[in-house]
């Protein structure tokens, strides 16, 4: 397997998969540009999944959406308090370039504080998205509203 000196690091709830859908209609469904961005990204960039919540359920959301073998095991970590692991998950991407796709603004400001390198994704979608207010003192390094130009991004990014 290829190494690659980026790596990407994707929530899931809001971020690859269509949490609404799931709770309205109990059915597992990405965003319709993930499967292709995955693809493509998964030639130039290592892909994890950072996401808070019970581990089997949040597999079965890339299991049954056919996109878990997009990630090795190793990159993916799932977490009951994503802030509490924030440090040690990112502290195992030491020396990379490392980018962060989140649709919580928070913690894409923690990761900041923790890791100052990290370049910081923010989609904005999703309920929690629509009613964040804005956090004075951080801004994301890019703000998109699905992840279609995530591959632009990482790809002209220069380390
Ligand atoms: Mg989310």
């Amino acid at each position: 397997m290829q190494v690659h000196s980026k790596v990407v690091l994707f929530d899931i709830d809001y971020t690859l998969f269509n949490t609404d859908v799931f709770r309205q209609l109990e059915k597992h469904e990405l965003y319709e540009e993930v499967e292709e961005l995955l693809k493509e990204l998964s030639t130039i960039a290592t892909i994890g999944v950072f996401s808070e919540g019970e581990e089997n359920r949040q597999l079965l959301k890339l299991k049954n959406t056919g996109i878990i073998d997009f990630f090795l095991t190793k990159n993916v970590h799932i977490v009951a308090f994503k802030e509490q692991e924030l440090e040690r998950v990112l502290n195992t991407y030491k020396g990379k370039t490392l980018f962060f796709v989140d649709d919580k603004l928070p913690i894409l400001k923690k990761a900041k504080e923790v890791f100052p390198d990290i370049f910081t994704i923010w989609v904005k979608r999703g309920k929690y998205a629509a009613v964040q207010q804005p956090i004075e003192g951080f801004t994301p390094d890019k703000i998109v509203e699905d992840l279609s130009q995530i591959l632009q991004i990482v790809k002209s990014y220069k380390e």
